[in-house]
């Protein structure tokens, strides 16, 4: 990270440097964009900070609108101290720790000066005298600059998440969620269009404010609709999001006639470990298995936290040998687990050896429904404790 920071550090320095001096124009279009930012900023700071509060890896930023359009107008030294400035008024709402501050700023600026020294190299960004055939080149640089801001961006970013990730990285920790994304490639639209009409019409910039905190607003909402189907603790689905999905995997299984399977965790005595080490430590524990349940499945297996400590899971096309076989992959991988966590005084410990009660249930062997195939698999939880915990019992017929 700090050789990211101090890359960042060698481009501004070189760049300041190299460039040429701005002109009047220069200072009035910085000035219009600085404005713009601090007025988008300002006016979307509840929601930011919601969403900041609420999410662990925020890394798209909407005020990046007005950074992307002074990557492509601006000299690269303004363009820079837009950006620096931007991120300062972003820092009293950011909820981050300073070094990851820095280094998502860092992030931004290397991603800048890729970008610039992109459009730069195709020539003049006079984009007030197009004619037909020239607005089409200058469509094609300005989305070849997108693309350069996009990646860079997401290449130091996914490099970042993998030297940060405690544990093993996820390719949804690298590459960031669809939403993050979707978001991203906003900011960069909305960017570019706002770069246009500063060259064009500046006044006309004051609709892309108002665009901007609008959509603010929408990517809230967005989350919001994530957040309602999501366990918070763990990240995996909660009961209405996996009832969704898991009701229309069955329909799919009724309808190509394939058998699917449920399978039903719930860890042995996890009381004791609130007990003897806190509720921190237990929550801990949860979200280890959670990556465990993740990381022993396959991605088209639907994981759910039913309640306290008992998760679900629906594995598509699975026959009982299959399920069963997964529920003891599942049961051995948390046994294998090691989650460092703290006692009740917050002193360092490190729970292992956890054991597991499985149950599973089948589609169609043991009901023809959802609910009751739920009902099947925690029925064969209970026979799994009464048997002495610790293994896997498939459902009754
Ligand atoms: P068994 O082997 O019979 O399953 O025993 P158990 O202790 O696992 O089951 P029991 O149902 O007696 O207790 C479940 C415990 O899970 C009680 C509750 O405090 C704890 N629990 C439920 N949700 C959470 C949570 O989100 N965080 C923490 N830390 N504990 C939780
Ligand atoms: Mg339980
Ligand atoms: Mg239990």
């Amino acid at each position: 990270m700090l050789f990211c920071d101090l890359l960042a550090v060698g481009f501004i320095v070189f760049a300041t440097v190299t460039a040429p001096g701005p002109i009047r124009s220069d200072w009035f279009r910085f000035a219009m964009l600085a404005i713009c930012a601090t007025v988008h900023l300002q006016l979307s700071r509840r929601q930011e900070e919601r969403r900041r509060s609420r999410k662990h890896t925020v890394q798209i930023d909407l005020v990046g609108i007005w950074s992307f359009a002074g990557v492509v107008v601006l000299p690269i030294h303004l363009a820079l101290l837009a950006i620096i400035l931007s991120r300062t008024q972003r820092w009293f709402v950011a909820r981050r720790p300073l070094y990851r501050f820095t280094f998502s700023t860092s992030s931004v600026l290397l991603a800048a000066v890729a970008t610039h020294q992109t459009v730069t190299s195709f020539g003049a960004n006079d984009w007030s005298r197009l004619d037909v055939g020239q607005s089409f080149t200058a469509l094609g640089v300005l989305l070849l600059g997108g693309l350069v801001y996009f990646a860079s961006q997401a290449a130091v970013i996914g490099a970042g998440a993998i030297l940060l990730s405690t544990t093993r990285p996820t390719l949804r920790s690298v590459l960031g969620t669809r939403e993050d994304n979707e978001l991203e490639v906003v900011t960069i639209a909305l960017g570019t269009v706002a770069a246009i009409l500063l060259v064009n019409v500046p006044a006309a910039l004051v609709i892309m404010v108002a665009v901007g905190v609008i959509a603010n607003r929408i990517a809230e909402v967005r989350q919001l609709q994530e957040d309602v189907r999501t366990d918070p603790k763990t990240g995996l689905l909660n009961m209405r999001g996996w009832r969704e999905v898991a009701e229309r995997e069955m329909n799919r299984a009724n309808r190509d006639e394939q058998p699917c399977a449920l399978l039903m965790v719930d860890l042995d005595h996890f009381k004791n470990i609130n007990d003897t080490w806190g509720h921190p430590a237990g929550d801990d524990v949860l979200e280890y298995v959670a990556h465990a349940l993740r990381s022993a499945t396959r991605p088209s297996d639907v994981i759910g936290r039913f309640g306290g400590e008992e998760f679900v899971l629906l594995l598509p096309d699975a026959d009982s040998t299959e399920a069963e076989a997964a529920g003891e992959r599942i049961r051995q991988t948390i046994s294998e687990l090691h989650v460092p966590t703290t006692d009740k005084r917050g002193g360092p410990v490190a729970i292992s050896e956890r054991t597991t009660s499985i149950g599973v249930a089948v589609y169609p062997e043991h009901a023809s429904a959802l609910d009751q195939l739920l009902q099947a698999a925690d029925a064969a939880v209970y026979e799994a404790k009464e048997g002495g915990r610790n293994q896997v019992r498939l459902a009754t017929l």
